[in-house]
């Protein structure tokens, strides 16, 4: 579904909505986007996920190891959207942003994301 949708030109980007509590590596897996801690984007190329832990790394070659929690700065950046910047190295292009910012993030309502990232007995 994302690959197809991915491909719209800009301006067209339909409203998604994620649950609050939605795991925080799905969602960045999804969303492919990172906020650091000075509020800047970053474009996320790989996610390596051990256990608990993921590595991202970003095209702007900066490494973040972080924890799959709900209520991490990070993720609660993501859904308030408090990131003010964007990365310049990591050329995040538009229509990703819009993607990101027609996103919303309800306590009821959405998608969890578990499905295409759910491992056997997880
Ligand atoms: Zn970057």
């Amino acid at each position: 579904m994302a690959a197809a949708t991915e491909k719209k030109p800009a301006g067209s980007a339909k409203i998604r909505v994620y649950r609050k509590r939605v795991r925080l590596f799905n969602l960045i897996d999804k969303i492919k986007l990172w906020p650091s801690r000075t509020g800047q984007l970053h474009g996320i190329r790989t996610i390596t996920v051990t256990g608990d832990m993921a590595t991202l790394t970003t095209h702007c070659n900066k490494q973040f190891v972080v924890r799959n929690s709900l209520n991490s700065r990070a993720a609660r950046w993501l859904r308030n959207k408090w990131a003010v910047t964007v990365c310049p190295e990591c050329g995040v292009p538009a229509w990703k942003l819009e993607k990101y910012a027609a996103t919303r993030f309800k306590r009821h309502h959405g998608s969890m994301l578990e499905n295409n990232t759910r491992k056997p007995g997880a």
